[in-house]
């Protein structure tokens, strides 16, 4: 953690110093809540949310995205058992029809989510594109649980 620390520090520095932008390539949003003002959610290569980090942690809209952020430890909760995403991630040799993540998502609905092409990411308010053919449902609390 404190090497970790260090080289983010190294990195914001030389950012200052230089004007330039930073791509961070990560799986630890501890370390995108920290560093980052826009961050893209990437699964089996495509992007399937994308926004301020702000609006993302408080309110992420992709089943992927919020099924990485219950995944995390939290200091308030106490004691309890880590939520996990279901599954495993598919080889890229083998990626499913339709949605990529639908084997794996709790909101996947058959004979929509598991055909034709992967969803293309929408514009579903200023600045935050989702790829997910349900996202207004789920919001709505209409998702369903239709898988695991
Ligand atoms: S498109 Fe379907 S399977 Fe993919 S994330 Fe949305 S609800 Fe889940």
């Amino acid at each position: 953690m404190t090497i970790q620390a260090q080289i983010l520090a190294l990195i914001k520095s030389l950012q200052v110093e230089i004007g330039c932008s930073v791509l961070l390539i990560t799986h630890d949003l501890g370390v995108v809540a920290q560093v980052a003002d826009e961050v893209a959610v990437m699964y089996l290569g495509r992007i399937v949310e994308q926004g301020s980090v702000r609006a993302i942690l408080r309110q992420p809209r992709h089943p992927y995205t919020q099924g990485l952020l219950r995944s995390l430890p939290s200091l308030n909760e106490g004691r309890r058992r880590l939520s996990s995403i279901p599954g495993t991630v598919p080889s890229l040799t083998s990626i499913p029809p339709g949605c990529p993540f639908h084997p794996r998502c709790e909101f996947a609905q058959p004979g929509r989510c598991d055909l034709g092409s992967a969803p293309v990411a929408r514009l579903l308010e200023p600045e935050r594109w989702v790829a997910c053919v349900r996202t207004e449902e789920i919001a709505a609390g209409q998702g369903g649980k239709e898988v695991g």
